[in-house]
């Protein structure tokens, strides 16, 4: 797929999510002049990052990671030498919950179909997602067998897995948002993503 291609299929996602009244969160949205969080950054990224859902900031902006959690996303980035407009960073909910609540399963059944179709136009050889929910949902979705388990034992290791377009890797990051709160979070934050260095 040429990159206007893939450019041209984003476009049509972005439209079908400006439209999704049968989404949970549409009515939410509407009545906070809130927009939905698509994703953002390169559409020939090697490395897709997949956050949970957008908080405030990214609902009256409609761009993903640009709040309290964006910084700490940037600042591993910058720490591992790369560079965010070289990655592409959605969520797997693209609508804000209210009082950013965990998402429901109904909303992960809502908005999955479009990440799937965005690693699908993407094709990223990495997906590193952000949280349990999206690790949840990737390692589910690659039929990787320790999909169960805590994002605890989880982060920081490497999954291979087939997707539709070649081999990736999934590697499941701690959400930066969790080292506002917890400082010691942040060492394995910074030791995990050292890993992307070897897959730039
Ligand atoms: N947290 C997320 O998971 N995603 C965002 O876009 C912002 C904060």
């Amino acid at each position: 797929m040429t990159l206007k291609e893939k450019t041209e299929k984003l476009r049509v996602i972005k439209n079908e999510l400006l439209g999704l009244e049968k989404s949970p969160l549409f009515s939410f949205r509407q009545a906070n002049n809130f927009f939905p969080v698509i994703g953002e950054g390169n559409h020939e990224a090697k490395i897709m990052f997949v956050g949970e859902a957008p908080g405030r900031n990214e609902a009256k902006t409609g761009r993903p990671f640009c709040g309290a959690a964006g910084k700490i996303l940037d600042d591993l980035l910058t720490g591992v030498g790369i560079n965010r407009a070289e990655v592409y960073v959605t969520n797997i909910i693209k609508d804000r919950p209210p009082q950013n609540r965990d998402p429901l399963p109904e909303e992960i059944a809502c908005y999955g179909p479009f990440l799937d179709r965005q690693i699908e136009i993407i094709e990223p050889r990495v997906i590193a997602t952000l949280g349990r929910f999206s690790m949840r949902y990737i390692l589910e979705k690659f039929a990787v067998p320790e999909a169960l388990k805590s994002i605890s034992e989880l982060h920081g290791k490497i999954f291979s897995a087939q997707a539709p377009y070649g081999p990736i890797v999934v590697i499941p990051f701690y959400h930066p948002a969790a080292a506002i709160y917890n400082r010691a979070l942040i060492d394995d934050l910074k030791k995990d993503f050292a890993i992307l260095k070897n897959y730039r």
